[in-house]
């Protein structure tokens, strides 16, 4: 017998985040297709296809077997991009979203133009400039290489440009417009972060704002919702987030990085124009998880609820894995000291600050929930 030709979903990249698309995909009889990087990444449980995603002439053909292409991450260069688009086939978010979300000199630009809060920032060319702009900003600036930054590699908090004299000639011999982006160092209270939703017809769907902790550059706790949020601080997270997705034409997931200051603004750090280590707490804590709700928005379908399901969600990651062993030889130890805290195994090889999981526990009383996370998540790495 036939099966029932079901709509088909290609993802770019074979990262957790495509791994974590799949059982949603299961659920709603989708078809997911992964255009890998390697063989045996995270995502190699899905149909997957092997290839250079820099290469127009590969991706379009991987694309044309889709209904709608959509990604595990934002390298994929624009040109390739618009290769695909040319041919007629749905690309979500599409490529004059994602430039924003690919170069942080043109986010902050846009951004500004938009007149949404961001820290103070300006492209420095030299040296001399990025000392200017430093001895404006009280001796202290964070230097971001535009492009291809990731989990805080490409900043940098510095008191002089000789600290980055080597980004300075990286910048100057290709990519973006030879400048790198230099921003006020922001006296933070906390990394917040909001996710969105929205379909190529315009519905969007918003979850509760959430703390985000990093250790390193490296998210390591999500807390949902942020404690002390409800009220003023969550409606203008939220209209942040709605501004940035209409604004800039987001399709799928949208999370907005945000520094809360010590002197109670909100300003824009980041954008993530896909499911976002931010959100995974929704997968086990909200009515939609986001990585349904990006399935759902990238084909045009209604969006799912976005309510918690108990008054706290605690995530914590599983950060580099078992010295010696598996994540799986902790099962027995994990699973049965903590009956309620769900595992996420990314499948991937256990390396020192590599995220190979993550585990959630949800509850009524947060340092409770807070509690359960960090120890189910202790048994995983050592
Ligand atoms: P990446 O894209 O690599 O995640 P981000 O721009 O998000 O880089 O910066 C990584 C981390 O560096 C942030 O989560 C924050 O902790 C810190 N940071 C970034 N920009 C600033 C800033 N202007 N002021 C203070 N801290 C910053």
């Amino acid at each position: 017998m036939r099966a029932r030709s079901a709509v088909r979903v290609g993802v770019i990249g074979g990262g957790q985040l495509a791994r974590m698309m799949i059982p949603a995909a299961v659920e709603l009889g989708v078809e997911l297709r992964v255009f890998a990087e390697a063989e045996g990444m995270s995502a190699a449980l899905a149909a997957t296809h092997v290839g250079d995603y820099a290469d127009a002439g590969q991706l379009l053909e991987f694309a044309r077997g889709v209904d709608v292409v959509t990604f595990d991450h934002e390298h994929v260069p624009q040109d390739v991009l618009r290769t695909v688009v040319d041919a007629g086939i749905a690309v979500h978010p599409g490529p004059d979203a994602l430039r924003y979300a690919q170069d942080k000199l043109r986010m902050r630009e846009r951004l500004s133009e938009l007149g949404l809060p961001v820290p103070d920032w300006a492209a420095v060319r030299t040296p001399g400039e990025l000392d200017d702009f430093i001895a404006a900003h009280g001796g202290a600036a964070v230097v971001k290489t535009p492009r291809g930054g990731y989990d805080g590699k490409g900043v940098r908090v510095v008191r002089g440009a000789a600290e980055v004299a080597e980004w300075f000639a990286t910048v100057a011999e290709g990519g973006g417009d030879g400048a790198l982006l230099a921003e006020e160092l922001v006296d933070f209270r906390r990394e917040l972060a909001q996710q969105v939703a929205r379909r190529p017809s315009g519905e969007i769907a918003v979850w509760p704002v959430v703390e985000t902790v990093q250790r390193g550059g490296v998210c390591s706790e999500v807390i949902a919702p942020a404690p002390h949020s409800a009220g003023r601080l969550a409606d203008v997270a939220a209209q942040i987030a709605v501004q940035i997705a209409e604004g800039l034409g987001v399709t799928g997931m949208l999370a907005v990085e945000l520094f809360e200051t010590t002197d109670d603004r909100l300003l824009v750090n980041e954008l993530a124009m896909r499911p976002h280590n931010s959100g995974h707490w929704s997968m086990d804590g909200a009515t939609t998880g986001q990585f349904e709700q990006h399935l759902r928005a990238v084909l045009d379908l209604p969006l799912g609820g976005t309510g918690s399901l108990e008054p706290w969600a605690v995530m914590v990651n599983v950060l580099g894995g078992p010295a010696e062993g598996t994540l799986e030889d902790r099962y027995a130890e994990a699973f049965a000291e903590h009956p309620t805290v769900k595992m996420h195994n990314y499948g991937k090889t256990p390396r020192p600050g590599r995220k190979v999981g993550h585990v959630t526990a949800l509850g009524a009383e947060l340092d409770d929930v807070v509690y359960e996370a960090r120890a189910a998540a202790a048994v995983f790495q050592d």
